[in-house]
């Protein structure tokens, strides 16, 4: 899987890159990444990105030729890098004069946007399955609408708050595709016992425990020290079952609605009800 990113800070790319399970599967080459900087896709002394916005107001806006020639590149170096157009694709710098529609298509270009579809594990998912995406992280007050038109495919947010730009969201979406590369964890670290996992039919994770036995006058629940599986995966559904209805009963809804919930799931549900 490749991500190419967009961004003016690409030294803040190090966090996924260099460590952690992230940074293992880098290493592992079971992802790529390549930082492409709007400033270098300028033509000034000044290597301007952005400018005022027009009709007023307070903040920048970041200017549209800097980000679609950035786009351009990163697509013409995919498309340089995959199967047959690579073979025809031998002057890739002529071809940047085709109109853009020809650059495209490479891959998915997602904006990181507070105004856009809420990222979650299914998108996740998704991602993980295919060949990777274009992430491109405003800063400022966003990004010139016509840049979005042009050559954006999907406005992704990270939830219902502002940030001062991309960068983070994109670390956060790369972070949780890559966890789910084959490969990427090893047994200890499973996703199958994650929050919003299929295993778990999309509900909450359960809690965990680990030593000491008793810490502050406090004991790890019985059942974890029975040594009897089935019983500890009673106990751990039951427990993410009531944590998700507490916490999140639109995933309860969704479960049931999808055939997801079992009879032993429901009639525990129906215990909980007063
Ligand atoms: N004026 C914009 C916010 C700009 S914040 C608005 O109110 O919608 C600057 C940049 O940070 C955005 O262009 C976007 O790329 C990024 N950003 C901020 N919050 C985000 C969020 N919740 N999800 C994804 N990206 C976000």
């Amino acid at each position: 899987m490749r991500f190419d990113v967009i961004t003016l800070f690409p030294d803040m790319f190090s966090a996924v890159r260099d460590h952690g399970i992230t940074g293992r599967a880098h290493r592992q080459g079971l992802w790529s990444l390549r930082l492409w900087n709007p400033r270098d896709f300028t033509h000034d002394v000044h290597r301007t990105v952005d400018d005022r916005p027009y009709g007023g107001g307070p903040g920048m806006v970041m200017m549209a030729e800097p980000l679609e020639d950035a786009v351009g590149a990163a697509h013409a170096e995919r498309l340089a890098q995959s199967g047959p157009v690579a073979q025809a694709g031998t002057n890739i710098e002529a071809e940047s004069d085709l109109p853009r529609e020809r650059l495209s298509g490479s891959a998915p270009v997602w904006l990181m946007s507070p105004t856009g579809r809420r990222y979650d594990q299914a998108m996740a998912q998704k991602l993980a399955d295919g060949p990777g995406v274009i992430l491109v992280c405003g800063r400022y007050e966003g990004v010139d609408q016509r840049f979005i038109q042009r050559c954006v495919t999907d406005e992704v947010s990270m939830g219902d708050f502002v940030l001062s730009g991309g960068e983070i969201p994109a670390l956060a979406i790369m972070d949780s595709a890559v966890r789910l590369l084959p490969g990427a964890l090893n047994d200890r670290e499973s996703a199958f016992q994650d929050s919003f996992h299929d295993s778990l039919t999309g509900l909450l994770d359960s809690p965990h425990y680990t030593r000491p036995e008793r810490y502050h006058g406090e004991s790890v629940p019985a059942q974890l020290l029975s040594g009897h599986h089935a019983n500890i995966a009673i106990w751990r559904r039951q427990q993410s079952l009531a944590l998700t209805l507490a916490r999140r009963p639109d995933l309860i809804q969704a479960a049931r609605s999808q055939g997801r919930l079992g009879k032993a799931d429901e009639a525990f549900l129906a215990s909980l009800m007063p």
